[in-house]
């Protein structure tokens, strides 16, 4: 099959230690492009891929450093009824207001772009305290506290009176529209303060995002209203959109065309085709791990020849953690990178 258009084939979720073991160098197994955690990012480990003729690119969590709470408990997300809103399904996202977790995560972001000589940094979990990984998400409302209310009317001139639970109800009814514009405002502010340092500290590095592949009306639009992601408000601080069409964990797993389907949408909605002179580009991130439901090696092929269509330019699999004890998947990925690549 002809997929010259994709340009980058890549591996999510570390160095491929195991396939550098089996004495082939990466250009010889079809891939130039891998992914790693900002935390585990290492100097030699960056210098090992690169003469192996692959670009090097971070992962960075944005809103899901749990940790800080321990610390910081004036930082957890509030529900509608003023109170500390439980982690849905254990996923811990952080109020996105709190103006000491924003810089601590901008520092780090920073740090990450001084220390290492890599190709581009993707955000990943920018979104709103919720569960949506799996089929069936969990979406509760937040965040009411008193930081996240106050900036509201501030920047709205909006005044707010009344219990929490009267103020929330009103903002999620006949002030709904404000309020989620205003959310999503605060979480595309992130993406321009985020493009900001790249630019100063690494500009010829790639700013990509690991998003949710829901579009824009399913879910009864959800993805604006409840997770705070508005793609077309943060596209002008983005190079390259990693939707995450994991079909298996999402409740696809016997209709693999869904991969390319939401790709398709993603491309109309941000008025991407996957031209050569396109600035901006999309990379899906396609699931090969057992996750939700498990992905045969048989699959594998059929899942990146949906994850290769245009509008897409380049790919990448999730996960290298658990595929590597996958002999059999590996090779299929392999087989199917240095054939588009020929
Ligand atoms: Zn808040």
């Amino acid at each position: 099959m002809s997929r010259t258009h994709i340009r980058v084939r890549g591996i999510y979720g570390g160095v491929p230690t195991q396939l550098l073991a089996q004495g082939k160098t990466l250009s010889e197994s079809g891939v130039n492009a891998i992914w790693i955690g900002s935390g585990g990012l290492r100097t030699e480990d960056i210098a090992l891929l690169k003469s192996q003729g692959a670009q090097v690119f971070a992962e960075f969590n944005t809103l899901h450093e749990a940790s800080y709470l321990e610390k910081h408990p004036d930082a957890a997300p509030i529900g509608t009824d003023g109170r500390v809103c439980p982690p849905p399904d254990g996923w811990q996202g952080i109020c996105p207001t709190h103006p000491g977790y924003r810089r601590y995560r901008m520092d780090a972001f920073r740090r990450a772009l001084q220390s290492f000589d890599i190709d581009g940094i993707w955000l990943d979990y920018h979104h709103s305290h919720a569960s949506w990984e799996q089929a069936e998400p969990n979406l509760p409302d937040t965040c009411f506290c008193p930081r996240c209310r106050a900036q509201f009317s501030r920047e709205t001139g909006i005044g707010l009176a009344g219990s929490v639970s009267e103020q929330s109800a009103r903002l999620l009814g006949e002030l709904r529209d404000r309020w989620v514009d205003w959310r999503c405002g605060v979480f595309t502010d992130w993406v321009r303060e985020f493009r900001a340092i790249l630019n100063a500290e690494r500009p010829s590095a790639l700013l990509g995002t690991f998003h949710c592949p829901w579009s824009d009306t399913e879910r009864d639009g959800a993805l604006r209203n409840k997770l705070a992601i508005d793609l077309k408000a943060q596209a002008p601080y983005l190079d390259v959109f990693s939707i995450m069409p994991y079909h298996a964990r999402f409740g696809h797993a016997g209709d693999p065309g869904w991969i390319a389907r939401q790709t398709a949408w993603l491309g109309r909605f941000l008025s991407l085709k996957g031209d050569p002179g396109e600035k901006k580009r999309i990379w899906p991130i396609v699931q090969l791990s057992d996750w939700g439901e498990n992905v045969r090696a048989e699959e594998v092929e059929t899942i990146l020849d949906y994850g290769t269509r245009l509008p897409a330019t380049g790919i990448m699999v999730f996960a290298w953690g658990s595929l590597q004890a996958q002999p059999e998947k590996v090779e299929a990925m392999t087989r199917f990178y240095r054939a588009i690549r020929d």
